[in-house]
């Protein structure tokens, strides 16, 4: 399966830049969709849509009762203007694949085709799902919805290609680790409601850039002083807006940022405290503060066994030189794949594509952003191997 899928490179690589050139933004994708879904056609897989072009549902039955594997790739792009110069760049005006889930959906289909060559060494099920809206955050949760977990998988992987890991791990990594690998990340929105006056008399009105200002420092006290320290998280405020111009106090502002953390714990303490402080400090100065919450994704937690499952089969696909088993800590970016986790046992890997000489060691949603393509056989072997190992004969 492994030598098969390193075989495949160059249809990767084709599968890859055509996807690379049509890319689609958030959980609708027309296009995409109906390109992946005439590929599974043409192996003979059976598929079903999510929703309408919200994704592709596919199976692979090995005939044989077992296990079911789910293995699931994210397919969106983002609102980024292509600067990379490649041949095979964006076709569609200010979109771009910039996070490489062009690759995962090319390595995932290359996976399925090997799989399916190979499915009477297997047995039990392998469900593919084809995942849309990762970079919207409402992806996962979508395809939950319309039946992704229906009947539930045994276990779940997935794989983000690129230099999330740090760019200074070299191209064809492959990074399988226990416990939290990427932070939740969660938004919120203060209303700051004061009165308005002359900038001259501040005694007449009730400020509320200066209430604002008192918020951001307090959102820095909980962070620096109620959140145990062995525990990351970042609380950053990233617009404050207020007033129109230099005379004149204005009746309200505006604060809006993120939160992220390693753990549900420490995740829902700030969560909960935000609204206690916005509106505690507005109260002390006369204002009032509404706070609104859009929850994003949960931190990405993989199970130490399915984590450890991954790493053999992945040192088995690349080499065990090639597998890092630890990270420094989380990634402080977060994955919506954090939605199958908190339902099934699974991990999340990572794949790098750094390579300063090729210039594929760019932070991800840059427009100049791209991925060493040497290393696409790898993703695919790693899923064929994973296959092999939770559902191959003991
Ligand atoms: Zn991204
Ligand atoms: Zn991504």
């Amino acid at each position: 399966m492994i030598q098969e899928c390193r075989m495949m490179q160059e249809e990767i690589v084709k599968l890859r830049r055509d996807l690379h050139r049509i890319p689609e933004l958030g959980c609708v994708l027309p296009e995409t969709c109906a390109y992946v879904e005439a590929r599974l056609k043409e192996l003979g897989i059976p598929c079903r849509q999510i929703a309408e072009n919200g994704g592709i549902l596919a199976e692979i039955d090995t005939g044989k009762p077992g296990k079911t594997l789910l293995l699931r790739a994210d397919m969106d792009a983002l609102p980024v203007p292509e600067e990379t110069g490649l041949p095979f760049s964006s076709e569609r005006e200010g979109r771009m694949h910039a996070c490489g889930h062009d690759a995962h959906t090319a390595m995932l289909l290359a996976a399925a085709k090997v799989i399916l060559k190979h499915r009477e060494k297997l047995s039990g099920t392998v469900r593919l799902l084809f995942q849309t809206g990762e970079e919207v955050m409402d992806g996962a949760e979508m395809a939950i919805r319309e039946g992704a977990l229906e009947p539930r998988p045994d276990a779940v992987f997935g794989m983000h290609i690129g230099t999330i890991m740090g760019a200074e791990i070299p191209a064809g990594t492959v990074i399988a680790a226990p416990g939290c690998v990427m932070a939740s990340c969660d938004r919120f929105l203060i209303r700051i409601k004061g009165v308005g006056c002359h900038g001259s008399t501040p005694e007449k009105g009730v400020d509320p850039i200066t209430v604002g200002s008192h918020i951001v420092t307090g959102l820095q006290e909980l962070i620096a002083r109620e959140c145990p320290g062995r525990d990351a998280r970042v609380l950053t405020v990233c617009r404050f807006t207020a007033g129109h111009t230099w005379n004149v106090i204005p009746d309200t502002a505006e604060l809006e940022g993120t939160v992220r953390a390693v753990s549900d714990e420490v995740r829902q303490q700030i969560l909960g405290r935000i609204r206690e402080i916005a509106q505690g400090i507005a109260h002390t100065y006369r204002a009032e503060a509404e706070v609104e919450m859009a929850l994003g994704s949960a931190p990405v937690i993989n199970n130490p066994e399915m984590a450890e499952l991954a790493a053999e089969a992945a040192a088995a696909a690349v080499g065990a030189d090639h597998v890092m088993t630890q990270i420094a800590g989380p990634t402080m970016i977060a994955e919506d794949f954090a939605s199958y986790l908190q339902r099934v046992p699974g991990a999340f890997l990572f794949l790098s594509s750094s390579n300063p000489a090729k210039g594929t060691d760019r932070p991800h949603h840059s427009s100049r952003f791209d991925i060493d393509e040497d290393v696409l056989w790898e993703g695919a072997a790693v899923f064929a191997s994973i296959a092999k190992r939770y559902l191959g004969a003991k």
